[in-house]
């Protein structure tokens, strides 16, 4: 694994990885957790409830229809699916997400969207177990800008919620945990800043500013970040 790259091959990974790929259309990054067994649990939209155009290209490839796997499965209404490694690839390649990393080391990374300084749960089946216990049951709605793939298997890795606070255009409760836990994840889940520039070419270009504004809402550094059990999530 070079110092810039998260790449790994596919014997590299173990159960409990936080890993991703680059879809190649629109060069947008699609993240899960690898749960073993070469299956990999993430959030996609729900087809029933896609609202946009865009939103239909990003998420048309999740599964193949060919795949003979057992593979694909989501519950109805749910944008949480589990997919064979080969069909979460797509031939693209296999990166893992880094957690715990230095400032130095966050700063050094040309692109968004690979490494955080927040720690992840040691227990890989701490995090198995908030990524089938949704698929199970669901992690909200999908949005692009405010709860998405990356969010996701971050949450399954570190257990940690963006809370909004209050005033915020979020669910205009208090931001008290206590308050917090009864409404849809949507509401409290927030990341306005991360999307802001979408494509790795741009995000070359403009590698310095990009840095510091995604550095400022990593979550290992915000201090409205809460840990929350999976089971306490709640759906509408
Ligand atoms: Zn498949």
């Amino acid at each position: 694994m070079g110092f810039l790259s998260n790449k790994i091959e596919r014997n590299e990974i173990k159960a409990g990885d936080h890993i991703y790929t680059y879809r190649v259309v629109f060069a947008y990054s699609h993240h899960g957790i690898y749960v073993g067994g070469k299956k990999v649990v993430h959030f996609t939209s729900d087809p029933e409830k896609r609202s946009s155009a865009s939103d239909d290209i990003i998420m048309s490839k999740t599964t193949s229809t060919t795949c003979k796997a057992d593979c694909g499965f989501r519950r109805r209404g749910s944008g949480v699916v589990i997919s064979c490694l080969n069909c979460f690839l797509q031939n693209g390649d296999l990166y893992r997400f880094e957690y715990g990393v230095s400032k130095a080391e966050f700063f050094a990374k040309v692109r968004g969207g690979s490494c955080t300084t927040a720690t992840s749960d040691d227990e890989a089946d701490t995090v198995i177990h908030r990524a089938m216990y949704l698929l199970h049951n669901g992690f909200g709605n999908y949005d692009v800008f405010r709860n998405n793939c990356e969010d996701f298997a971050l949450y399954c890795k570190t257990g940690l919620l963006i809370v909004e606070k209050e005033g915020g255009s979020g669910s205009g409760r208090s931001g008290q945990i206590s308050s917090v836990l009864g409404v849809p994840v949507a509401a409290i889940l927030s990341s306005p800043l991360k999307f802001v520039i979408p494509t790795p070419v741009v995000v070359t270009v403009t590698a310095g500013m990009y840095c510091i504004t995604r550095y400022a809402t990593d979550i290992g550094v915000r201090d409205d970040v809460v840990k929350v059990n999976v089971e306490d999530l709640q759906q509408k």
